[in-house]
């Protein structure tokens, strides 16, 4: 069947084979078959071989394998197979961190990754989107990203953005009648909708005719770029840094090569040895370790309930310095009991209600029929809201199906945060037609003419409003959310618009509970300790969310509460000198949001956003990390944000932002750690040379340490537990370098440290009148420094402070290190491979202690002086 536009849903549904009770489990398999999953091809992916080739296209190890090669030429096997083989394991070693790297990225994306609601067996539910199949019905609300075409069913209010397929930026109001005509563009086929578009408005049912390559954006969509992650900030830099030190490290080997030649040393030697200086210098694994450290770091925040969507937000959370946040539902429960009604001039305590009177009877059945929740026995289904209405509709023995049943739905305009309000249009009692609308009391009463009383219907006068304006005030000072009901005949089949909402006969408020999440009041503290600065911004009144505000800290002191309609009237400008003293922003719509966030980052924060809406999309893309909700967050949100919250909890955010400082303390320790080991390397060989001693090192001992051995600690560094006081620092400057002046001090001060040792237990060797003890001995220290470096890499405060054990990947990269060393050096048929001889116990002793000083050195420097900080 092709142009589904010009069919009827009964007979696309015939054709199909699709009953009223969406697809059985038989017919998606069956489709299945036929259709294939619903996912557009992806170009090829990079096969483990190929990754593991790829280590070797490095320039430097090119040239090392070229002179192995000529080497093996002129004999010297054994050089030749054991760089071969160094190089082969470091190879591995990178291919394992990469794809370990990529398969944590790749389970993120899996957790991520969008899901519909299907009508199957006669159930609703919730699959992948990826197995979603031709003839599946499926309900789309707003905030929803369609992913298959099909063909629109039932549609209220139904509007869609298919900007990303037409280009055009306006929505497209949907309806379900048959299209004539043969060559309808896809723009005015309003009866269809499209994979790759989104709802922006309303809700409609929807039948699937097309999935995969075969959507209209299948068709026009090449391969998908696969996926493949852009560098972050922190890798750009380091990548740059990395090439400038490798110029440097290369004018050092090509003096290091001049010198040796002018010292009679052989030709290939010299070249042999100065490559591989080189090679094992410079950090070309700088920006592999930060993917590494990241992938492993997101891989922990998930299991915390945070999905980092892109990598780079991992960095910016330890600079955030402000975090603007929804109240309900992330620093509230969002679980709503009805605590108080005021109806007929009264105000009712919930224990209080009363079956019989029956305007109070009338508010409830109002409220159960302008509601899209339902509960059952075990589940509550819907908007917390609506569902507080449902469950006080169970006091009086009203069921919501039943009355949704007698009463049915003729029209309705759904709920939205702009606007503040819902409207249903439902056949009533006595065969009337009534529009009952709902929503936040400052925008309704302004839309109300009448009120309603036991005694009647009355106009509302100035004197009704400011006793039901009293009432709200009190409720919402006692932080209750408050919502208000009113109502007017409808005429029988006219379509139900915006318009209509005005002229309301006002019948009553009810008020709810939405209690505070236990854990934001100690969250928001952590925060300001850390010097960040909470804000709460909700679509709620403005002392409802205060009175909240007040109890978890986010409002205090000075700090001032500020509504929407407030905003409004003032400039960019002057919202950028007040924004630091505003803790609470009420009745906001999204389009606020992105004024607040402007306002923050021009003062020179780095800010989080949190949002759910369909209409949060461009705040959180304009915040430096946007936030969306895992359970309530609607899909177009979750695409829009850097991170994804599954519990929907402030508190979440505070630990992830712990872990993203923690995340970047790490990635940078490990970065110290590579660096002055380095350049503890260069310096000794550099010494020796300039000082007219022998070679230190064969070229085969400096690779070993850096393709080796030293990959270890530098990743055990990156898992290093969180430090407690990590919250207790202001937040980092987004653009500070991370190599400062600071860092590289440490770096060179630290490498010559380990430099001076290597060098003495080279001294003590050549006084034996062996330059290969000499060798072995300074190869051995150099190893083991570094390796017990690996703790003063740890972090810039001493081990005692944070715990000797407290990282035990630590450890065993050590001992690991250690075994191998000693392999290496300690047996004999490797001796002639590895260029190394046997040590006495004296020699031993001496290059364990030797390279045991700069650990205790350096420990006993950030026990005196170092306090604090990370
Ligand atoms: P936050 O932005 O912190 O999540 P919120 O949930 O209160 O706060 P909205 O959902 O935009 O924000 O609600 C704003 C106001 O709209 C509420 O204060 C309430 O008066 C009204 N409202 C909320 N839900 C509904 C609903 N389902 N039907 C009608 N009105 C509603």
């Amino acid at each position: 069947m092709k142009n589904f536009y010009r069919e009827t849903v009964e007979d696309i549904m015939g054709a199909l084979g699709v009953t009223e009770k969406g697809l059985n489990d038989e017919e998606v398999r069956k489709s299945r078959e036929e259709y294939g999953f619903n996912e557009l091809a992806e170009g090829a992916k990079k096969s483990t071989f190929q990754i593991f080739l790829q280590q070797f296209k490095d320039f430097l190890v090119i040239i090392l394998i070229a002179a192995a090669v000529i080497s093996a030429f002129l004999g010297k096997f054994e050089s030749t197979i054991v760089i071969l083989v160094v190089l082969v394991i470091n190879a591995i070693l990178g291919t394992v961190q990469h794809v370990k790297a990529e398969q944590s990225l790749n389970s993120l994306k899996a957790l991520s990754s969008p899901t519909a609601k299907a009508l199957r067996n006669g159930h609703r539910i919730e699959i992948p989107s990826r197995e979603i199949t031709v003839g599946d019905i499926l309900y789309l609300d707003a905030g929803d990203y369609i992913s298959a075409d099909g063909r629109v069913i039932e549609t209220y209010s139904l509007q869609v953005n298919e900007s990303s397929l037409t280009g055009e930026s306006e929505s497209i109001l949907k309806i379900t009648e048959v299209i004539e005509g043969d060559n309808v563009s896809i723009g005015d086929r309003k009866n269809m909708v499209f994979s790759g578009s989104f709802v922006t408005y309303g809700r409609g049912v929807i039948l699937v005719t097309g999935i995969g390559m075969d959507t209209e954006i299948g068709k026009i969509a090449n391969l998908l770029e696969s996926a493949k992650e852009k560098k972050t900030p922190l890798q750009v830099g380091l990548d740059k840094f990395g090439k400038k030190l490798a110029v440097g490290i290369l004018a050092i080997s090509v003096l290091i090569f001049v010198i040796n030649i002018l010292r009679g040393t052989p030709m290939l030697e010299s070249l042999m040895f100065a490559v591989s200086l080189a090679v094992a210098a410079i950090p070309e694994a700088l920006s592999s370790i930060v993917t590494i450290v990241l992938a492993l770091g997101t891989q922990k925040m998930a299991k915390e309930n945070a999905i980092v969507r892109k990598l780079h937000a991992v960095e910016s959370l330890g600079s955030i310095s402000v975090i603007c946040s929804d109240k309900t539902g992330t620093l509230t429960q969002n679980k709503m009991t009805v605590q108080k009604v005021f109806v007929d001039d009264k105000v009712i305590e919930n224990d209080k209600l009363d079956h019989d009177k029956k305007l109070e009877r009338l508010l409830v059945f109002m409220a159960l029929l302008c509601n899209d929740a339902v509960t059952t026995e075990n589940k509550e289904i819907g908007d917390p809201t609506e569902v507080a209405l449902v469950n006080l509709g169970a006091i009086y023995d009203l069921d919501e199906l039943e009355i949704r049943r007698t009463y049915p739905r003729l029209g309705e305009i759904p709920f939205d945060s702009d606007r503040k309000l819902m409207s249903t249009v439902n056949k009533c009692d006595d065969d009337k037609t009534y529009m009952i609308t709902k929503g936040a009391l400052d925008v309704l009463l302004k839309r109300c003419s009448h009120v309603r009383k036991s005694d009647g219907v009355e106009p509302l006068t100035e004197e009704h409003k400011k006793e039901i304006e009293y009432i709200n005030r009190e409720f919402s000072e006692s932080g209750l959310r408050v919502l208000a009901f009113a109502h007017k005949e409808f005429e029988e089949g006219k379509e139900v618009t915006l318009d209509d909402e005005n002229d309301l006969t006002f019948l009553g408020l009810i008020s709810m509970m939405d209690p505070p999440r236990k854990e934001s009041k100690d969250a928001v503290a952590s925060c300001i300790n850390a010097g960040i600065k909470p804000v709460m911004i909700t679509g709620d009144h403005k002392i409802t969310a205060s009175a909240i505000a007040k109890q978890i800290g986010i409002l205090q002191g000075r700090d001032m509460a500020m509504e929407g309609y407030e905003l409004d009237s003032i400039g960019d400008e002057e919202l950028k000198s007040k924004v630091e003293n505003i803790a609470v922003y009420a009745r906001v719509s999204p389009e606020h949001k992105i004024r607040i966030v402007r306002a923050w980052q021009e003062r020179g924060n780095v800010v989080a956003m949190t949002g759910d809406g369909v209409n949060d999309a461009p705040a959180l893309k304009q915040a430096d990390i946007g936030i969306a909700m895992g359970i309530t967050g609607t899909e177009v949100a979750k695409d829009a944000a850097a991170m994804i919250l599954t519990d929907d909890n402030f508190s979440t955010i505070v630990k992830s932002i712990a872990n993203g400082r923690s995340i970047y303390a790490n990635i940078k320790n490990s970065i110290k750690f590579l660096l002055s080991g380095n350049t503890a390397g260069i310096i000794a060989v550099l010494y020796a040379s300039i000082a007219g001693l022998p070679i230190p090192f064969a070229p085969v001992h400096l690779l070993f340490i850096n393709l080796v051995t030293d990959s270890l600690p530098a990743i055990a560094i990156g898992l290093e537990p969180h430090n407690e006081n990590i919250m207790k620092e202001k937040p980092r400057e987004i653009n500070t370098p991370i190599l400062d002046r600071t860092f590289g001090t440490e770096v060179i001060v630290e490498g010559i440290i380990i430099a001076i040792c290597t060098v003495i237990a080279f001294y003590i060797g050549l006084s034996t009148n062996s330059t290969l003890v000499a060798s072995t001995m300074a190869f051995a220290t150099l190893c083991l420094a570094r390796l017990f470096h690996g703790f003063n890499s740890r972090s810039r405060e001493s081990i005692f402070k944070i715990g000797v054990f407290s990282n035990k990947f630590v450890w065993v990269a050590l001992i690991i290190g250690v075994l191998l060393l000693q392999i290496v050096i300690g047996l004999k048929p490797l001796e002639r491979v590895f260029e190394a001889t046997q040590l006495n116990i004296t020699q031993y002793l001496w290059v364990y202690g030797l390279a045991l000083l700069p650990l205790v050195l350096i420990q006993l420097y950030k026990l005196i002086f170092v306090r604090g900080e990370k």
